[in-house]
Parts: C-alpha cells; structure tokens; sequence
C-alpha cells in the first residue's frame, strides 16, 4: 500500500483587510480583501507593484476595517487564513470576498482547495479580480466564484497585449453564468482604436457585460509619467464604445478619494 501524504497547499500572500471595494460593478460595497503576491505582468500604471514579488512577510488584520495588523511569514498555509478570513467575518458585515493582487490565478493549485472551504465557513460570494490573462486557471476555479472583474489590458495605455486570451476569459465567465465586467484603465496615451476593438470583442461575448472605464490615477513617482486623460478624451471613448456595448461607465479609483488602503 503506497502511504500517499497529503500536501497541504500554502499561499504566498501581501494582506488580508476589510475595506470598501473603490473599482467596478461592486464599488461602495464591504469587502474582505485577500491580496495574493506575485504578478506576471508589467504595466505601466501598476500601483502595485509591491506585489509582483513574493515578500518574506505578510500583514493580516485583526479587527474589520481598524487596521490593527498582525505580521506574519510566507508562505501561509490554508488553514491559517482560513482563520484569518472566519475572524474578519463580523455578521452582516461583509458584501463579499475579493480575491486580488498580484495575479490570484498565479495561485490556482491552492485556490481549487481554499475556495470551497472559504465560502462553507463564510457563506459570502466570492469575487475575482484579474489581469484576464490566464483562462486556463480561471477554468480551473470557476465553480467557486460568483463574480469576476477582468482588467482588459491596452498595449497603449498597460504595455501588455493579451487580446486572445482576454477573449477567451469572458466568454468563459458568461458560459459559467457569472457576474461579469470589464474594467479599461485609460490614460492620456489610450489609442481609442484598441477601445474599439476592446469593445467589438465584449460585444462579440455580449453586448449587455458591463465596461468600466477607468481613468487612470496619475502615478507621480513613475519614470515615463502616467497622466490622466482629459475630459474631453474620456467623453469620446465613452460615446464610441456605446455603439458596440450597452453599458460604458466612467469610474475613477474611489478609495483612493477616501484615502483607503
Ligand atoms: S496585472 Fe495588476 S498587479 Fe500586475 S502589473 Fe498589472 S496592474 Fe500591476
């Protein structure tokens, strides 16, 4: 008899917070907040760059929302957050969890195991956020989520083209019946011929997936300076996408206006 030992997944993590969710179809809502380390990607207005790399340690807060963190090491194992995730959960509280980053599909292997565990001792939705780059681990999870928002990624304003790949995800979040949006960062350098084909593509899915149109925060301490687009720019790219998708929202990042984390 082989004597098969279970391996017990860990997770290599940046925090877990509660806070209010300040992008996309969910913004004003509470959410517990999983930011996962590690990023595959490289855009330009990241304003997360300290995820990209797996740190030694991560912060864990005790209380919702008081900011009373605890330090703990990675990698973390599944159990452990799994506490950490019961603690957060104060009744009626929380709208949702949001699994961010970094890229959470980086961390697939543990998110097959963690997820049906979190939403047994929780009860709450669980939410995805992604760079829409890994359709393959996204198929992989899609039972255990209930909403997902995918970062379309412009080579004008990101850096990064995934156009193939960026297909392939939404249309597997519609076939799974999710909740879906699509949220675009733009900055004055958006070539409004990508927004077009951006929105052909949603379109081709459906035209009823939300667009979220996010003007960029300016990012101040950046080399090449990202700038925010004008009123003008934003108002036009608006109407354009309008004639190939019905809902084209323009939000900017909310908790940064709140001075959230
Ligand atoms: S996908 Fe997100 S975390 Fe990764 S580089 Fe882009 S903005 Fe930064």
């Amino acid at each position: 008899m082989t004597n098969k030992t279970a391996i017990t997944p860990n997770a290599r993590l940046i925090e877990v917070f509660s806070a209010i969710q300040g992008e996309g179809l969910n913004v004003g809502t509470r959410q517990i907040f999983i930011r996962f380390a590690l990023c595959d990607l490289r855009c330009h207005f990241c304003d997360s760059s300290h995820t990209w790399d797996a740190p030694d340690n991560c912060r864990i807060e005790r209380s919702p929302g008081l900011r009373d963190f605890e330090i703990y090491s990675n990698p973390v194992p599944l159990s452990m957050l799994v506490e950490w995730i019961e603690r957060q959960n104060v009744p009626g509280l929380h709208d949702s969890i949001s699994l961010t980053g970094g890229e959470p599909l980086l961390h697939t292997p543990f998110l097959i195991q963690f997820l049906p565990k979190v939403r047994l001792v929780t009860g709450l939705p669980i939410y995805l956020e992604s760079g829409g780059h890994r359709p393959e681990q996204l198929a992989m999870i899609l039972p255990y989520l209930d909403s997902v928002g995918m970062d379309f990624k412009l080579p004008s304003t990101s850096g990064e083209s995934h156009w193939q790949e960026h297909e392939k995800f939404i249309q597997l979040c519609y076939n799974a019946h999710l909740e879906v949006f699509v949220k675009i960062i733009v900055s004055q350098k958006t070539d409004p011929i990508e927004l077009e084909r951006s929105a052909l593509l949603v379109a081709a899915v459906s035209p009823e997936i939300p667009v979220f149109l996010q003007p960029v925060t300016p990012i101040e301490s950046s080399p090449t300076p990202v700038l925010a687009p004008s009123p003008h720019q934003v108002l036009n790219w608006q109407a354009l996408m309008k004639q190939f998708v019905k809902h084209v929202r323009v939000v900017p990042q909310t908790h940064k206006m709140l001075n959230q984390l």
